[in-house]
C-alpha cells in the first residue's frame, strides 16, 4: 500500500503541468463562448483527443496510480480552465467508472474504449441513474429491466433524467429495476450499445451554470440488449439478489446496490472539479485585489478584503486535503469507515460555492457581470452541492456513519 504523500513525484508534476497547458492554452480561452452557446464543445474534445488528453490510455493511466492522486489532480486542472467544458471532456468518466465497479474483465475490455472512440472520431458516454421521482431517493427508481429468458435478452422500459451527455452518447449505462421487492438492493447496471432502438433523447436542459455540458432526458421504450449488457453477469446478479433476499429475511449482513457503487467511487473525483473552480476564482480575485485602486491603494490593503481572501485559499486548500485523503484511501482499498468520499464531496462542494461568491464580491460591479469569468464559475459551482448526492445526503450520510444512528 503506498504511503500517504503530499509531494507529488516528478511523472505526476510532468502530467499536472501538461494538463494545466491545455487548460490555459486551450480551454479558457473558449469557455464564456461554450457557455453561451449551451451546446457540447466538439471541437476542444477532439483537441483534447489529438493531444491524448481525451482518451482511455489517459484515464486508465491515472486512474491506476497506485498513490491515488492522478484523478483528483487532472480534475482539479481542468476545472481550474472551465467546468463546463471540462465536465464535456470527463462526463464520460463516470459511465466508465460505472462499468469498473461492475462489471465483468470482458465488459471493461469491449465497453470502455467505445465510450472514447478515438482521435478521428470521438464519442461520449452517459451514465442513468436518476429519475423524475427517484433523484436523492434512489429506492424510488422505476425504470424496469426484465429477461427474456428465451431469447437471452433483457428489455429496459422507463425515462432516466439529468444524464450528463444522454442521448448524445455512444453508450449509456443505465440503473435498472430487476427486483422490485428489494429497494435499491434490487437494482442493476446494463450497458445499452451503440444505435440500439428505442433508446432516444428527451429533453435537452436549459442550465443555470456548466452550460457547455449536455444534460439531458433519456427515454427507454422497450429497449432490448443482449444479456451479455448486464453489468458483472446473470450468476453474479442472481447471487446478490438471493443474498438481499437473504437479508431482508433474516436481517444479515448488508449487500450493495449498483448506482451506489458508483458514485461512492466517483465522489472524490467529483469533489476535485469543485477544488479547481474555487481556486480560479480565488485566483481571479487575488489578482484583482492587487490591482484595483480604491480610497487611493489597492483594494488588498484592506484587512477586509486581505482577511477573505485568506479565508478563501485556506478552505480551497482544506478542500483539497480532503480529496487527496479521500482519494488515496480509494486507492490503498481502505474502506470509507468514517465516510471520507462524502465529507470530501460536502466540503469542496460548499467551498466551490462560497468561494466563487466572495470572488464576486471582491470584483465589485465587475464581478456580476460577464466581462469577468467568477460570474461564470459561481453559477458553475452551484451544481456542486446538488449532483452526485445533494449536500444533505452527503450530511446524512456522514452523520449515520459517525454516529451509527439511522439518521433520516
Ligand atoms: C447538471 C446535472 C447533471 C447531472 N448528471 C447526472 C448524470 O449524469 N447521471 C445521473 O444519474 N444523474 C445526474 N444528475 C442528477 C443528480 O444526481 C440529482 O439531481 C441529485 O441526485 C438530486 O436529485 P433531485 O434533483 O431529484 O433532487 P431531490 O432528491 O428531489 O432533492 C430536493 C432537495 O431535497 C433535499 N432532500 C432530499 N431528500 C432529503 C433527505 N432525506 N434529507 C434532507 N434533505 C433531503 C435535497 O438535498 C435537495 O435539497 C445530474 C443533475 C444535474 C442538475
Amino acid at each position: 500500500m503506498p504511503e500517504f504523500a503530499l509531494d507529488l513525484n516528478d511523472d505526476q508534476k510532468a502530467v499536472r503541468e501538461w494538463i494545466h497547458g491545455f487548460a490555459a492554452d486551450v480551454i479558457r480561452p473558449a469557455a464564456a463562448e461554450w457557455d453561451e452557446r449551451e451546446e457540447t464543445p466538439w471541437p476542444i474534445i477532439q483537441e483534447a483527443a489529438k493531444i491524448g488528453l481525451y482518451s482511455l490510455d489517459f484515464y486508465a493511466q491515472q486512474f491506476f496510480d497506485p498513490t491515488g492522486l492522478g484523478i483528483p489532480m487532472a480534475m482539479e486542472e481542468l476545472f481550474w480552465g472551465d467546468a463546463g467544458i471540462a465536465l464535456s471532456l470527463v462526463g464520460t468518466g463516470l459511465a466508465a467508472v460505472g462499468v469498473l465497479a461492475n462489471g465483468t474483465e470482458e465488459q471493461i475490455g469491449t465497453w470502455i474504449p467505445q465510450m472514447y472512440g478515438d482521435a478521428a472520431d470521438v464519442k461520449l458516454a452517459a451514465f442513468c441513474s436518476s429519475e423524475p421521482d427517484a433523484g436523492s431517493d434512489v429506492a424510488a427508481m422505476r425504470t424496469r429491466a426484465v429477461y427474456d429468458e428465451a431469447r437471452d435478452e433483457w428489455v429496459l422500459t422507463g425515462t432516466k433524467t439529468w444524464a450528463t451527455n444522454g442521448g448524445i452518447a455512444n453508450v449509456h449505462v443505465v440503473v435498472a429495476v430487476v427486483d422490485p421487492e428489494l429497494g435499491s438492493k434490487g437494482h442493476a447496471s446494463f450497458i445499452v450499445p451503440p444505435g440500439t432502438p428505442g433508446l432516444s433523447q428527451g429533453q435537452k436542459f436549459k442550465k443555470h451554470g456548466i452550460r457547455a455540458s449536455h444534460t439531458a432526458e433519456v427515454v427507454l421504450d422497450d429497449v432490448r440488449i443482449p444479456g451479455h449488457c448486464l453489468l458483472g453477469g446473470k450468476e453474479k446478479l442472481d447471487e446478490r439478489l438471493a443474498r438481499a433476499r437473504e437479508r431482508v429475511r433474516t436481517g444479515g449482513e448488508r449487500v450493495k446496490n449498483a448506482a451506489m457503487a458508483t458514485f461512492e467511487a466517483s465522489r472524490p473525483a467529483v469533489a476535485a472539479q469543485a477544488v479547481g473552480i474555487a481556486r480560479a476564482a480565488y485566483e481571479v480575485a487575488l489578482e484583482y485585489a492587487k490591482t484595483r485602486v480604491q480610497f487611493g491603494r489597492p483594494i488588498i490593503d484592506n484587512q477586509g478584503i486581505a482577511f477573505q481572501l485568506a479565508d478563501m485559499a485556506t478552505r480551497v486548500d482544506a478542500a483539497r486535503l480532503l480529496v487527496w485523503r479521500a482519494s488515496w484511501m480509494a486507492a490503498a482499498g481502505k474502506p470509507f469507515e468514517a465516510a471520507e468520499g462524502s465529507m470530501s464531496k460536502l466540503f469542496a462542494g460548499e467551498t466551490a460555492q462560497t468561494v466563487t461568491a466572495q470572488a464576486m464580491q471582491i470584483l465589485g460591479g465587475n464581478g456580476y457581470t460577464r466581462e469577468y469569468p467568477v460570474e461564470r464559475m459561481h453559477r458553475d459551482a452551484a451544481i456542486y452541492t446538488v449532483f452526485e448526492g445533494t449536500s444533505e445526503i452527503q450530511r446524512l450520510v456522514i452523520a449515520r456513519t459517525v454516529s451509527g444512528v439511522a439518521v433520516r
